[in-house]
């Protein structure tokens, strides 16, 4: 065992948050050893900021009780521990682990289904998961114990598994997801025996984790701040198997662009809710299911309640959405063709809907990627501009917006067909020639419409093939039918046309996303 001071290691106690030093003070003066452990030494130590601080002591849980009274709560029965506040923080104060001692504790599997076997420090350190959260340092003292090479380990930038890796991942299959997390964190490697344990025996044994903890898990997962890098880990190493239902084989665009909005978001302190992730990755399949209803003949607000619902109850078995996070993530859904083609009557309403700063930053998402050439998707019609605008503007400009918008609609600015919900791509397409006539009559007022409305006709003459070539919308149109051009067109020839079409198509995108800047106030 190696014990290091912690000046030598850059540690300070006065950089630590009172809470944490006044829980430790606390318990040492009751008579208890007590520790900083896990990643608030980790994290300090690597220069980054905790997201908290955990506390360790010989303390039982009933003893922790009696040092702070009411201001502590024992919680958990698979792995009990207290919960202390010190003002408006709140502490994890666990006890020391000892190794479990019948087959009670344990499963035919070797799983762990109850860590409440007390120890010491020495036998706390072993059942910790990996080395480098294996540090207990105890600052009114100024020392730092490392049992184990952890120092060693963050210097290397390693993730590794303590004791016997198999056996480790039996114990706890979700230690895999922690390892995936931390990696990404860090920016770390696992050493050899733990990159070892990524197969699909291990993945497997994950179906016998309850879905509560899963769930739970996924939110440390998405709102750690680390989504970008953490995406394609969950999507090589098969992880995203075990978490999501139906998963396609790697994230989606508006997957993608959800990851790095969250990421933003929570690097400049900003609120996120780890259910709009939820949204994103479950679009997919409920534009499917949607679509399966919609055949059927369901009247359109039925069939988004039953889609949603499908897709819900599903994931449920992997992981356990909280019932709020549920609504949360129907109403985003729900809200999309709402947003995208409002009722001029239903705008206020949109507008004061509890969940609309969620949904427009939904349609706002999917806009940026492009989510409306999914074949599943809709248009968002360019309203995410529209509603953007609109919340700059006073109350009275709001009406006049208003207004305009019915002002428009009466003049046939946006046709009738298009402003039904439920509009897809390919209802789009046929009305192309409809909608290519820009409004003409626009005044300095209507602006904001005009722009909604002039991104309605860039959108579709995105998809409207008049714009393309004629030689290359014959090539197109010969590859969808599968023939070619009695060898005036060979294969490699179509080919090449497609990727033509395909970029001109992309750079009709990009020319779209420069229209969507905000108007100013009218
Ligand atoms: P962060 O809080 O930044 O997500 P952390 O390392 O503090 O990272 P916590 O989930 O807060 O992680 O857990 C605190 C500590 O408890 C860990 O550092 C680790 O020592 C131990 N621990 C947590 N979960 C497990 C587990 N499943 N198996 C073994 N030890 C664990
Ligand atoms: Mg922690």
């Amino acid at each position: 065992m190696a014990e290091r001071a912690a000046k030598q290691l850059e540690l300070n106690k006065s950089e630590l948050p009172n809470s944490i030093t006044e829980v430790i003070a606390t318990l040492t003066r009751a008579g208890f050893d007590a520790y900083i452990v896990g990643g608030g030494v980790r994290d300090t130590l690597l220069g980054l900021r905790p997201k908290d601080f955990d506390a360790v002591t010989d303390a039982k849980p009933h003893e922790i009780k009696d040092v702070f009274g009411k201001r502590c709560r024992i919680i958990g029965r698979r792995f009990q521990l207290a919960h202390v506040y010190s003002g408006r923080e709140l502490i994890e104060v666990a006890t020391f682990r000892g190794p479990p001692t019948n087959d009670a504790n344990t499963n035919q599997d070797g799983m762990i289904l109850r860590d409440n076997v007390w120890g010491d420090i020495q036998q706390d350190f072993s059942r910790r998961d990996f080395s480098i959260n294996a540090l207990y340092y105890q600052p009114l003292k100024g020392i730092v114990h490392d049992f184990c090479g952890a120092l060693d380990d963050i210097d290397n930038r390693i993730i590794r598994l303590l004791g016997n890796a198999p056996v480790r991942i039996e114990e706890d299959p979700v230690r895999l997801l922690r390892a995936l997390r931390f990696k990404a964190k860090l920016g770390f490697e696992f050493d050899e025996a733990l990159s070892a344990q990524f197969n699909d025996g291990n993945w497997a044994l994950l179906e016998q984790i309850s879905p509560h903890r899963l769930y739970d898990e996924t939110q440390k997962m998405f709102t750690g701040g680390y989504l970008v890098p953490l995406l394609p880990l969950l999507f090589e190493s098969g992880a995203i198997d075990s978490l999501i239902i139906y998963p396609p084989s790697e994230p989606s665009a508006l997957v993608n662009q959800v990851a790095i909005n969250t990421d933003k978001r929570i690097a400049a302190g900003k609120s996120i809710n780890p259910a709009f992730f939820y949204a994103a990755l479950l679009w997919e399949n409920y534009l499917h299911q949607l679509a399966k209803a919609k055949k059927r003949n369901m009247p359109f607000a039925e069939a988004q309640m039953h889609a949603a619902g499908k897709v819900i109850d599903r994931q449920r078995i992997k992981t356990a959405i909280p019932k709020f996070a549920e609504q949360f993530i129907r109403d985003i859904w729900i809200l999309q063709p709402k947003l995208a083609a409002p009722r001029s009557k239903q705008i206020v309403q949109l507008s004061e809907h509890p969940r609309f700063r969620a949904g427009f930053d939904f349609l706002l998402l999917r806009e940026q990627c492009g989510d409306a050439e999914h074949p599943l998707s809709e248009s968002t019609n360019d309203m995410g501009d529209w509603w953007q605008t609109y919340q700059t503007l006073s109350e009275q400009e709001q009406q006049q917006a208003i207004d305009e918008f019915d002002e428009n609609i009466r003049r046939g600015a946006y046709k009738k067909g298009q402003r039904g919900r439920g509009r897809n791509r390919q209802e789009s397409k046929t009305q192309t020639t409809d909608n290519a006539t820009p409004n003409q009559n626009s005044t300095k007022q209507n602006k904001a419409d005009d722009r909604a409305e002039k991104g309605r006709n860039d959108q579709t003459m995105v998809n409207d093939s008049s714009n393309i070539p004629a030689r290359r919308r014959r090539a197109a149109s010969q590859s969808k039918a599968g023939r070619t051009d009695g060898g005036r067109h060979n294969v490699q020839q179509v080919e090449q046309d497609n990727n033509e079409l395909a970029q001109l198509q992309q750079l009709s995108l990009a020319n779209k996303k420069t229209i969507g800047k905000p108007a100013s106030k009218a």
